[in-house]
């Protein structure tokens, strides 16, 4: 019987924004020793997270969890300037893993000048918008979440300036903004997502075209995974988001001719080549790479 076939998306899992964090946690845990603490997470990601409690790291939600003298890793997304300030406050250690990328977004909303109004597109509970807020030039900023949200906006604003969260889907920024600038002639759109998400969002729609089913490797909690998930939905596809091997949707892969496999920019290569050998084990073949 011919196996049914699998296919891995050329441009998935971990980016340099998250190689970059766990190079950091790594040597500062090398050069400190256990414990180590984590403010929040270090990246949105069950599978690292676990890995780095089984080696040394504490996470917590507050400084104030952490004893004067030790050391504390800040994550990929970035933090407020006020948590850096109370870190010094309190006599703890920081390392800063903030993904250069994020640093530039912050550096770009510190640069907007007062008076003017900041349009930030993005979940405004995630960690990465509060840091980009936080470090605004203006304290006039409206989060907007999906493109319903315009409506709301006041009808006059300052110059307004859009930035967005760097792991939204690259085709919703395109249409918000373009609805932005109908209301607004004179917005300033610096809104996009980053290059790694744009490849594995591009990836995940050219799996579309060939896979009955996909998978993304990755947590629910992970920005950029979800979006990887929504946009296979989104082209028509049956689409699953799994943390790991152990979630796999066994009845829906039972009745797919063939599979596509993606991950998030958080996931580890690992958690994909354990969702693989599952896939094998259940009758697929080995998987070839999209091109
Ligand atoms: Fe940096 Fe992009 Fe990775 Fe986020 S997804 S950590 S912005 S490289």
């Amino acid at each position: 019987m011919t196996k049914r076939p699998v296919k891995l998306a050329k441009e998935r899992g971990f980016c340099a924004g998250v190689r970059n964090a766990a190079g950091f946690f790594e040597r500062t845990l090398d050069a400190c020793g256990a414990p180590l603490y984590v403010l929040n997470e270090l990246v949105h990601n069950n599978t690292v997270t676990d890995k780095m409690k089984a080696d040394g790291a504490i996470f917590v939600s507050s400084l104030a969890e952490i004893p004067a003298g030790s050391t504390v890793l800040f994550g990929a997304h970035g933090v407020p300037p006020e948590v850096i300030d109370e870190a010094k406050g309190r006599g703890i250690h920081y390392v800063d893993a903030t993904c250069p990328l994020v640093r530039k977004l912050q550096m770009a909303a510190a640069a907007i000048a007062p008076e003017r109004d900041l349009i930030l597109f993005g979940d405004a509970a995630h960690p990465e918008i509060q840091g980009v807020a936080a470090h605004a030039g203006t304290k006039k900023i409206h989060f907007l979440a999906n493109s319903d949200d315009i409506a709301a906006l006041p009808e006059v604003l300052c110059t307004p300036i859009l930035l967005s969260q760097t792991t939204r889907n690259s085709t919703e920024i395109h249409t918000v903004a373009e609805k932005l600038k109908k209301k607004y002639p004179d917005l300033e759109d610096h809104a996009g997502v980053c290059n790694a998400v744009m490849a594995r969002q591009n990836a995940v729609r050219e799996l579309a075209k060939s896979s009955e089913l996909i998978l993304i490797v990755g947590s629910p909690h992970s920005s950029n995974a979800r979006r990887l998930q929504e946009i296979a939905a989104a082209c028509g596809v049956r689409s699953f988001l799994i943390d790991d091997a152990s979630q796999l949707p066994v009845d829906a892969l039972t009745a797919a001719a063939s599979v596509g496999v993606s991950a998030g920019a958080s996931t580890p290569e690992e958690a994909v080549k354990k969702v693989i050998e599952a896939l094998v084990a259940l009758g697929f073949s080995a998987p070839e790479e999209n091109r």
